[in-house]
């Protein structure tokens, strides 16, 4: 049974291997296979009364509001500010000074005081996963943030497994060897130790590699005598025998299998509304899905549709289709543009390489210790795909991590231009991760836009600097300075659940580039960004890049009622202390739909 969850769709022109040890959460099998033993209910959620279980959603604001006593930063062309704003029907009525928006108004507004309090227009995650983080947000962290190090991961594994009925499956996610020292302390040998009777299965944070122990290869059978499944292995001992490393996703899911009908999200609506309620938390008012459908294809969209009519959804979503589902998108006639404000499908997503971190993304030159990365997608099939898509009007995201991978994009949007395609495609490069100044000329000269994956210069810049590339290399990490003075418009995302969402925790990082594993250490001061540009970045240009700027992204007459209020002014506060800023409230079209 677990053979056939664990296949993944068909794809045309692929490599074939797996994706190998460090492979991208973006195309991840493992969350496949979750999303395909959730099929029966998102089946359900794709249907109009499979959100009714949501009961009433939360009411409308009738009438016209004003926002008053705030400092408003609309964000627009000049940055300017105002003191007031006024809303109804969910769009901006008027924005200025208390007397003018007053006037606009009429006599019968209601009036809110915002304290003095300062107001940016609502947060943009330009890519982040909807229903990896649905799905896989149950299973308990014990990544890097919440556990120093391995040995840390397995107490933490252990008090769990204490504090369970005996037998239970203890599962636990986000092991990430490069912040985590000790990785080879994880084998069934420890992990039996602090857990004797539970079976226990760890999901290293690139979910292509699994740590268990011993009781987990009872269940599933696995001895010394087990031949390695094609494609994957059970890492062994000097004996020959299992211990517990579990690479790719075969070897994985042989043991995963005995517990995955357990660990299937039934209840995929209130899944959904946790997500969005998770991003509002911190002030994201639309989130970009940077891979649709690579759960269950077309009935992933229509969840994603019914969720949006049901009134539910308080977080606008804009979405790429996965390549791999190409011919789900053909046979149903998906169109670039295709649904209303509040989901939206505006990309066709490409995962071109590896991850960095994971040494799997495809570079010019070795990493430190050797290795060149994978490509996961041949040069040809990759320019074929961006040419095709982009001349039915899709905007192209091709994820490419390393320089080379960078290089392969930037060949197939070129040839994508040659062929005729809109000049303003608004080619996105994702991660774009390691950039050389003749890259960052050659983006500018194609109309390229980049968007970081930031938590690469705070969360692994040392590890880049010291164990994967190098001082030189780790420099071109996240280069949003260069690429600003380039002219190229830029964003930054989390790519939940790589990092989690945050949008002032990643402008911390953009002004900062401080390092979170060496206190006052700082990775290439040189691309450090303004406060002004890295708001910028999560809002008017992010809409640009989500091809929304017609409706979110400023605060200014028309567009949607989208904002946040912040407890301090990120313009007035001390550098070190922007990732501090508190949300206090978040408004999507003229509603609140987060109070702290
Ligand atoms: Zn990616
Ligand atoms: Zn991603």
């Amino acid at each position: 049974m677990t053979q056939t969850l664990a296949a993944t769709l068909p794809v045309r022109g692929w490599t074939r291997r797996d994706p190998g040890l460090h492979g991208c959460v973006c195309c991840s099998p493992a969350l496949q296979t979750l999303g395909l033993l959730s099929l029966p209910h998102l089946a359900a959620a794709g249907r109009a009364d499979g959100w009714k279980r949501l009961g009433a959603p939360p009411a409308a604001t009738v009438g016209t509001v004003i926002l008053a006593n705030a400092r408003i930063l609309t964000v627009d062309e000049a940055f300017s500010t105002a003191e007031a704003l006024a809303f109804r029907d969910g769009r901006i009525l008027a924005v200025g000074s208390l007397e003018a928006v007053r006037e606009a108004a009429g006599e019968e507004a209601e009036v809110l005081d915002a304290g003095g309090r300062t107001v940016l227009p609502g947060f943009i995650e330009p890519h982040m996963h909807f229903f990896a983080i649905a799905m896989f947000g149950t299973i308990p962290d014990v990544g890097a943030v919440v556990c120093e190090d391995a040995d840390a991961v397995i107490a933490r594994l252990g008090e769990m497994a204490a504090a369970a009925p005996e037998s239970k499956w203890i599962v636990a996610r986000q092991f990430d060897p490069s912040l985590q020292a000790g990785a080879d302390r994880i084998t069934r040998h420890t992990l039996d130790q602090i857990a004797p009777r539970n079976p226990v299965f760890l999901f290293n944070a690139s979910l292509h590699i699994a740590y268990c122990n011993s009781r987990a290869l009872e269940i599933a059978g696995v001895t010394a005598a087990t031949q390695d499944p094609p494609g994957a292995s059970y890492v062994r001992d000097a004996s020959g025998a299992p211990n517990g490393v579990l690479q790719g996703q075969a070897a994985m899911f042989s043991v995963l299998g005995h517990n995955l009908a357990a660990m299937a999200t039934d209840d995929i609506p209130e899944a959904c509304r946790r997500v969005c309620e998770k991003a509002n938390r911190v002030g994201v008012t639309t989130v970009c899905d940077q891979a649709a459908g690579g759960f269950q294809g077309r009935g992933e969209l229509a969840a994603f549709h019914a969720f949006a009519a049901s009134g539910h959804m308080t977080a606008r979503l804009r979405y790429s289709l996965i390549q791999a589902g190409e011919r789900s998108w053909d046979a149903m006639g998906v169109k670039p543009g295709e649904g209303d404000a509040m989901a939206r499908a505006v990309g066709w997503k490409v995962v071109s390489d590896g991850s960095n971190q994971g040494r799997t993304g495809l570079q010019r030159e070795p990493y430190l210790g050797g290795g060149q990365g994978m490509a996961y997608v041949t040069p040809e099939t990759l320019r074929e795909i961006t040419v095709k898509r982009s001349l039915e009007g899709w905007q192209m995201v091709i994820h490419a991590n390393g320089d080379l991978a960078i290089d392969r994009a930037l060949d197939a949007i070129e040839a994508a231009l040659e062929a005729g395609a809109l000049k303003d495609s608004r080619f996105r490069i994702e991660h774009c991760s390691v950039l050389h100044d003749e890259q960052i000329a050659r983006m500018a000269r194609l109309g390229v836009t980049p968007s970081f994956l930031i938590g690469h210069v705070h969360y692994w810049g040392k590890a880049f600097r010291d164990e994967i590339f190098g001082p030189e290399k780790a420099d071109l990490l996240g280069r949003a300075a260069s690429c600003g003075a380039a002219g190229l418009r830029w964003t930054m995302h989390s790519d939940e659940p790589v990092t989690e969402m945050g949008p002032l925790r990643m402008i911390d990082n953009a002004v900062n580039r401080s390092l979170w594993k060496e206190p006052g250490g700082v990775l290439n001061p040189a691309e450090r960004v303004t406060v002004r540009q890295a708001i910028i970045a999560l809002t008017r240009d992010a809409a640009w890049q989500c091809r929304s700027e017609q409706e979110i992204g400023t605060l200014e007459v028309g567009k949607l009622a989208d904002f946040v209020i912040l407890d301090r002014d990120p313009l007035e506060v001390p550098p070190e202390e922007l990732g501090g800023i508190g949300v206090l409230e978040t408004w999507v079209g003229g509603r609140r739909v987060y109070a702290a």
